[in-house]
């Protein structure tokens, strides 16, 4: 039997269909150059990692773990130094004290902003979890109870910034700048770091003293640079994302300009004591081969995220991105139009999973969102969105987001089974 006929058995004997297989193998390879480019990408981005672990001295010393204060933490200040030099910034906090996204992009605001600055989006509406952080939404603890205010500019219609709107509402009180490099769960398209670095220029030539902080979640990796090439003073994100590569088990991470960075790490520890403290405990061997992984995890997500789009564009559903538009970031949407189409899909992604494949994901009423969401995820680590994983709002017009994938061919076997459940649903006829 030769591999080909291996493959497409095994396939079968975990339930997909021969017709089901049979248009994966069309789209893939219609999608060969695609992929070519990827790996193109990822083999960039694995030298840029390797070569500043090497320019670094990574030693087997540096995974030993820290307790109690965690002063002169080797391998931490070197991890970060790692970090730093990846991305061209001068300074880095990467850490497992650091919760999430969330809490990274929270810990660099408050330590950057005083009463009576102001924090402006020229991006329009940030991610959900940062309108408490702001005070959009009051809550307790929030940006604006501390005299910081918030302003915003809607994207146009088309998509693109509204750069007199931006220039006007650059004041003399604005402080910092917050840019979302992904849509997040939005309808606006994800920007390009070319846009993000135009904006910045623009900003800049107003305002040179203004800090510009992007917010580069679901980013990292996907393009050979990264904002922080195009003029970022800080650059945020979450290493249960793509930095993280799958093996780090918590974190977040702040790059940027030395003393901005400095700054957010007194709000992360305390006033005086900064970088200096915080033991890694033992998750630093998992901190630096999730990071030199990160570039072929995060390209295996996006040939996932581009078949999926292949898959379901040739089944006639609306995609975003399409097949074949260039990507910002691992999230692809789906909409299906329908509630049924949705809960079969996330059920397919579910039962594809490494772990608790065998549960049956339900629409539930999830605390903070105003419909009931189906989530498929059987993951690694808890609630890492690097792996295999899907959202669907149960609201019109009845979309999913489906993003990472450990491995492309995990992440393959994902979409092929979403697709095999709406078959077997007779949702979708082959
Ligand atoms: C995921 C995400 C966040 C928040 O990260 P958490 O780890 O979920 O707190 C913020 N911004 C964007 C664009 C994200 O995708």
């Amino acid at each position: 039997m030769n591999t080909d006929q291996a493959v497409r058995g095994l396939y079968q004997t975990m339930g997909i269909r021969p017709q089901v297989y049979d248009l994966g193998k069309e789209i893939e390879d219609r999608l060969k150059e695609r992929f070519c480019e990827l790996d193109q990408t990822a083999e960039y981005n694995q030298l840029k990692v390797l070569h500043a672990m090497q320019k670094n001295r990574v030693s087997e010393a540096c995974f030993y773990p820290s307790t109690g204060y965690g002063y002169n933490d080797l391998g931490r200040d070197v991890l970060e130094q790692v970090y730093a030099d990846t991305f061209h910034t001068e300074a880095a906090l990467v850490r497992p004290q650091i919760a999430c996204g969330t809490h990274a992009l929270a810990v660099a605001l408050f330590g950057n902003l005083r009463p009576g600055d102001e924090l402006l989006s020229p991006v329009g509406r940030p991610y959900d979890t940062l309108e408490e952080v702001i005070g959009i939404r009051p809550q307790k603890g929030s940006l604006a109870e501390y005299g910081i205010t918030y302003r915003q500019v809607e994207l146009l219609e088309d998509g693109t910034f509204d750069l007199p709107a931006i220039a006007q509402a650059l004041t003399p009180k604005t402080r910092l700048v917050t840019i979302q490099r992904s849509k997040g769960y939005q309808t606006r398209p994800s920007f390009s770091v070319a846009q993000i670095g135009e904006l910045i220029a623009f900003i800049k030539e107003r305002r040179p003293d203004v800090i510009c902080m992007v917010d580069n979640c679901y980013g990292e990796f996907v393009d050979t640079i990264e904002p922080s090439d195009v003029g970022a003073d800080l650059m945020v994100g979450s290493l249960i994302k793509n930095p993280g590569g799958g093996l780090a088990p918590i974190g977040g991470y702040i790059v940027g300009k030395k003393e901005l960075v400095e700054q957010a790490s007194y709000r992360m520890t305390s006033p005086g004591l900064g970088k200096e403290v915080g033991a890694s405990l033992g998750v630093k061997q998992a901190f630096f081969q999730g990071f030199f992984l990160a570039p072929m995890v995060v390209k295996g997500a996006l040939k996932g995220a581009i078949f999926a789009a292949g898959i379901y564009e040739a089944l006639g559903y609306p995609v975003l991105p399409d097949s074949r538009e260039p990507r910002q970031d691992i999230i692809q949407s789906i909409t299906f139009g329908s509630p049924e189409k949705v809960v079969a899909f996330c059920k397919g992604i579910q039962a594809a999973a490494p772990v608790d494949s065998y549960v049956d994901p339900e629409p539930w009423e999830m605390p903070g969102y105003d419909s009931p969401v189906i989530m498929a995820a059987g993951a690694f680590v808890s609630g890492s969105s690097i792996e295999l994983s899907a959202d669907g709002p149960i609201r019109p017009p009845y979309a999913v987001y489906f993003q990472g994938g450990l491995t492309w061919e995990h992440a393959k076997m994902g979409i092929l089974m979403s697709l095999e459940k709406l078959v077997q649903a007779g949702l979708v006829t082959l």
